[in-house]
């Protein structure tokens, strides 16, 4: 068999706009999904093996049937407030998970491996924009799980040499220019998409968590970064894993803060609709801004966002949801 590069969680969001990338790129790419979050059409150009990481049995039939290269592990619980009603099972899935892959990675001599890892590693930042030095200290189960796999990664490198790149990305947003593929979380959490919601009438209004929070309009800052920007990082990192290069960790994000309020107007400005908006109580655990650095990413993978502007990447979420309005069960 060939040689391939097994992306966990590749029928997820990010997992398949990354799928896309490495095809385009013409990689032999096997995904393992256990559709749980995930969406069989969502992969395209790949095999997709269904079955769960928390099964070690099933982990180490992955290695021990197919010649794997590197790894590249999506696969996780991605909600915060759910994280905090429901720790143990984000310390199940994010972090057990993760050693039984680590531990078939060790007993099949794999040695690469791209790791999602999240802004929610540093919790309340202590600067804007945040760098890779700065201190982490989530502030929920989410982030710590994360930050206990990169800590985890940091140790197996020293002991086995397994070499690592973990990518805290900043918010992920936006759809593949084709409008094939895009975000289809069940529920849906995050701004962009329920604000597009909103815009094509399939909910009443959106909420908006806070007004009075310490920025300009009294709305949480963030920095959008779009899903295929972030693709192409992880087919960077792998590109320097291959080149034999030191572990890493990355921020990704366009060091570029916009407020809710703004997002919105955005949101209105791309799809010319109405929006009518609420204010609701904050989010437990929201930090009023986080923006990213992402110097460091540049400037040693020479990575480049392509689609840094936000009207871009809200017209590429548009695209989507104007022809999936009921996400990728109207395929
Ligand atoms: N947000 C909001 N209303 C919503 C969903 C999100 O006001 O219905 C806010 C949220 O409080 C945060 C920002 O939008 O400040 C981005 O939230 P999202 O869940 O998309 O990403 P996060 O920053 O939590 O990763």
């Amino acid at each position: 068999f060939e040689v391939a590069v097994l992306v966990t969680g590749g029928a997820g969001y990010i997992g398949s706009h990354t799928v896309a990338e490495l095809v385009e790129k013409k990689e032999e790419v096997i995904v393992v999904d256990n559709l749980e979050k995930g969406h069989r059409d969502a992969v395209a150009g790949a095999k997709l093996i269904v079955g769960d990481l928390r099964d070690k049995e099933f982990v180490k039939k992955v290695f021990l049937e197919n010649d794997i290269e590197a790894v590249i592990h999506f696969a996780a619980y991605i909600e915060v407030g759910e994280s905090v009603q429901n720790p143990l099972k984000y310390y199940n899935n994010n972090v057990i998970a993760t050693l039984n892959l680590l531990t078939a990675m060790e007993e099949a001599k794999v040695d690469k491996i791209v790791f999602s890892s999240t802004a929610a590693t540093y919790g309340e930042p202590e600067n804007i924009p945040i760098l890779e030095t700065d201190r982490t200290l989530p502030t929920n189960p989410y982030g710590e799980t994360k930050l206990a796999v990169e800590k985890a990664l940091k140790w197996c490198d020293r002991a086995y040499g397994i070499k690592y790149i973990a990518l805290r990305y900043f918010n992920a947003s936006g759809a593949h220019e084709s409008g094939e593929i895009g975000e289809d979380h069940s529920p849906e959490s995050h701004l962009i998409p329920l604000v597009i919601q909103a815009a094509l009438g399939k909910r009443e209004s959106i909420k908006i968590f806070g007004n009075d929070y310490n920025t300009p309009d009294g709305t949480c800052i963030r920095d959008y970064i779009h899903v295929s920007d972030l693709a192409n990082a992880h087919y960077l990192a792998l590109q320097r894993l291959r080149e034999g290069k030191e572990s890493a960790v990355y921020n990704l994000g366009n060091g570029k803060g916009f407020s809710v309020k703004e997002v919105i107007d955005v949101v209105r400005k791309v799809t010319g609709r109405p929006i009518k908006v609420e204010d609701a109580p904050r989010r437990p655990g929201d930090p009023a801004v986080l923006v990213a650095s992402s110097e460091k990413i540049k400037k040693e993978l020479n990575w480049q966002p392509r689609m840094a502007d936000l009207e871009t990447i809200v017209s590429t979420a548009w695209k989507w949801h104007l022809s999936h309005p009921n996400g990728y069960n109207d395929k």
